[in-house]
């Protein structure tokens, strides 16, 4: 029996002399297993797709356990997405967090469709952090992680003057001081995340953000998957050394 499905490579492991086993975020069935015979020998007809990162249709057959490629196509042929090394630090922090955070066997067609618009968008040079943390939000959301946003996480009263990750998500003006890590928040930063979580990744345009907020972002949000996931960041690991070392003050600037 064959099966039809549209999906991203999620990992690629190479197995036997030239076999190849990709694990998929597919639209259609969630994350499913692939092997793809003889992927590894020169010149393969499937050798771009059993890559990771690839975005294509892959037609499968039932083999046992798992599925088997069949025929498979790219849909998309990145530009730059896998040869720029800051690009791949976020992709492979965002399929790390696909990986961890969607459970075997769910189905989430809208965060696939979201994800494969923040591949795009890094691709097409769009700002990263940004692209990443719109895209880690709406992956919150839909596997049931995401912050409150809208009425304190403590009592419901609608005072969104603090905010705690521990908590998840704002704290009221009265509830602030029994919350170890609650810290007051600009109004603005709480309209962002709101406006955020209800905007798909491919009209980020529309949102211009500070660097001060773009860093804010980023690192509340890598703190909530630490507090709220058990995730084993290690492509965000890579990511986090990489911009320590952007940060650096150079020799050859004037201070
Ligand atoms: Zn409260």
């Amino acid at each position: 029996m064959y099966t039809v499905v549209t999906g991203v490579v999620i990992r690629a492991v190479a197995v036997r002399d030239h076999d190849v086993m990709i694990t998929l975020f597919t639209r259609e069935k969630g994350k499913v297993g692939v092997a793809v015979r003889g992927a590894r020998k020169q010149h393969h007809k499937y050798g771009a797709i059993a890559h990771v990162y690839a975005y294509g249709t892959f037609t499968l057959r039932t083999s046992g356990t798992v599925y088997a490629l069949v025929h498979g196509e790219l849909v998309q042929r990145w530009r730059t997405l896998t040869d720029d090394v800051w690009l791949l630090a976020y992709v492979a922090t965002l399929i790390e967090q696909v990986d961890q955070l969607v459970a075997d066997g769910d189905v989430l067609p809208v965060l696939f469709d979201q994800l494969i618009q923040a591949m795009a968008a890094l691709d097409a040079g769009c700002d990263a952090a940004v692209i990443c943390s719109l895209c880690t939000l709406h992956m919150l959301t839909y596997t049931g992680f995401a912050p409150s946003m809208h009425a304190c996480v403590c009592c419901g009263a609608s005072d969104d003057a603090a905010w705690s990750v521990r908590a998840g998500g704002v704290v009221c003006r009265a509830c602030a001081p029994k919350v170890a890590d609650a810290h007051a928040i600009a109004p603005s930063r709480i309209r962002l995340l709101r406006t955020m979580v209800r905007t798909p990744i491919a009209s980020i345009g529309h949102i211009r953000l500070s660097a001060q907020t773009i860093r804010w972002l980023q690192r509340m949000l890598w703190q909530w998957l630490d507090v709220h996931t058990s995730m084993h960041a290690r492509a965000r690991a890579v990511l986090v050394q990489l911009l320590a070392i952007d940060e650096q003050p150079r020799g050859n600037e004037r201070s």
